[in-house]
C-alpha cells in the first residue's frame, strides 16, 4: 500500500526564511523557463536544458540541481497541455531528490536552500515513525498555512488480516485509560502520580514568572508528555498483542461521535488527557494495522448507559462516572466494563449485518436500493 506522508519541519526563523526565498526564486524560474518553452514550443527536458540551463542558473541564483529540478517541474507541466503556458505560484511545491535532500535518522533532514543546505529538524508521529524507513525517492517541499512539510510517498506493507474469532471491546476513557470486556483495565494512575507531582513544580515556576521559568516549564510539559505517550505505547501494545493471541477483532467507539463527549469530560481534568486520549486510539489502531488485528469502529451512542442484559435504555443506568445499575434489570458492575461489553456487543451485531447483506447481495443481486452501508468504518481499508 502505498501512503503520502507530511512531515512536519521544524524550522528557525532564519531557515524559515531561507526555504521560502528559496521557494520563490524556484517558482520565479520554473515561469522564466516556461516562457522559452512555450516559446519553442518544447517540453523536452533534455533541450530545456541546453537552452536555458546556465542562464537560470545564473539569474535566480539557483543551484545546479534546483535548475534541473525547475526544467524538470515545467517539462512535466507543459507536456500535461501544450495548448497553455504553464504558470507557477510563488509557493508552488519544489520536488526534492536525494543529491540535494538526505535524511539524517529520524531526527532531521539535510536540506538545499538558497543559501546553502540546511539541517533542519522534523517532526514525526509514531504512526509515521514506523514507516520512515521505508522512505524511497523523491520528497515534496510544501507550504502550508505557513509552516513547512516534506510530502514523502512510502511503501507500507500489511499483515494480511486475520478471520477474527471473537471481539476484544475497547472503552476509553480518562482515569481508566483502556477497559475491555473481559474486565481488565489499564489504569491511568501512574500518569496522574506524575502529573500531581508536576502541577506543584508548574505552578511555581508559573507565580515566578521569569524567563528561565517559563523555559522550565516547558522543558517540564515536554517530559510529562513523553511520559504519557509512553504509557499510552505500553497499554495500546498490551491491548492488541491480546487480541492478536485470542484471535479477536478489536471495537473501538468511533471518534467522531466521541469528541463532544471528551470535551466534556476534558474540564475536569488537564489539557493533556484530552490528547492522550487520542494517541491511544490511533496507537491501538497502527499498531492493529501492522499485526493483522482487524479494527472495528463502532457508533458510540448509548454504549455507557444500555443494559447489556435487558437492553434497557436510560441515562439513569449509570447514577455515576464509576458504576452502572440497571433501573429495569437489577444488573450492575463496573461502568467502563460495562460499556467495552455494549462496545463489543455492538460490533457483532453490525458484522453479522455484513454478513446477511453479503448474503442477500449473493442470492438476490439486489444491491442498489436496499444496498446497506455499515454505520462503521473498518480501519486500514
Ligand atoms: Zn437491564
Amino acid at each position: 500500500m502505498l501512503q503520502t506522508l507530511m512531515i512536519k519541519l521544524d524550522t528557525s526563523k532564519e531557515q524559515h526564511a531561507s526555504l521560502l526565498e528559496t521557494m520563490h526564486q524556484f517558482n520565479e524560474a520554473c515561469n522564466y523557463i516556461a516562457n522559452i518553452a512555450f516559446e519553442r514550443k518544447t517540453a523536452n527536458k533534455m533541450e530545456l536544458q541546453k537552452i536555458i540551463y546556465y542562464e537560470v542558473r545564473d539569474k535566480f541564483k539557483l543551484s545546479a540541481q534546483l535548475t534541473i529540478r525547475a526544467i524538470a517541474k515545467v517539462s512535466e507541466a507543459y507536456k500535461r497541455n501544450k495548448t497553455i503556458k504553464p504558470e507557477f505560484k510563488p509557493i508552488g511545491a519544489i520536488v526534492y531528490d536525494q543529491r540535494i535532500l538526505s535524511w539524517r535518522k529520524l531526527e532531521a533532514v539535510s536540506i538545499l536552500t538558497i543559501s546553502g543546505r540546511q539541517t533542519i529538524p522534523i517532526r514525526i508521529g509514531e504512526y509515521q515513525r514506523v514507516r520512515l524507513d521505508r522512505i524511497r525517492g523523491q520528497a515534496d517541499l510544501i507550504l502550508r498555512n505557513d509552516i513547512f512539510y516534506l510530502a514523502v510517498v512510502v511503501e507500507v506493507p500489511e499483515a494480511s488480516k486475520f478471520d477474527a474469532v471473537g471481539t476484544l471491546g475497547i472503552d476509553l476513557g480518562i482515569v481508566n485509560l483502556a477497559t475491555d470486556n473481559d474486565g481488565e483495565s489499564f489504569s491511568g494512575k501512574q500518569i496522574d502520580t506524575v502529573r500531581e507531582k508536576n502541577a506543584v513544580l508548574k505552578a511555581n515556576l508559573q507565580k515566578t514568572g521569569t524567563k528561565s521559568s517559563k523555559r522550565h516549564l516547558k522543558k517540564l510539559s515536554g517530559r510529562e508528555s513523553r511520559f504519557h505517550r509512553d504509557v499510552n505505547h505500553v497499554i495500546s501494545r498490551k491491548i492488541v498483542a491480546k487480541a492478536k493471541d485470542t484471535k479477536q477483532a478489536i471495537a473501538l467507539e468511533d471518534l467522531k461521535g466521541i469528541r463532544k463527549s471528551v470535551t466534556v469530560r476534558r474540564t475536569q481534568r488537564s489539557r493533556i488527557h484530552s490528547w492522550a486520549f487520542f494517541q491511544l486510539r490511533s496507537f491501538i489502531e497502527y499498531k492493529a494495522i501492522l499485526v493483522g488485528v482487524p479494527v472495528v469502529l463502532v457508533n458510540p451512542r448509548g454504549t455507557s448507559h444500555i443494559c447489556p442484559v435487558c437492553n434497557h435504555n436510560e441515562r439513569g443506568n449509570r447514577p455515576n462516572r464509576d458504576n452502572f445499575k440497571c433501573v429495569q434489570c437489577g444488573f450492575s458492575g463496573n461502568a467502563d466494563h460495562i460499556a467495552a461489553i455494549n462496545i463489543a456487543a455492538r460490533a457483532v451485531e453490525v458484522n453479522q449485518r455484513i454478513v446477511a447483506y453479503n448474503e442477500v447481495k449473493a442470492n438476490t443481486g439486489i444491491e442498489t436500493e436496499h444496498s446497506y452501508k455499515p454505520p462503521i468504518s473498518i480501519v486500514g481499508n
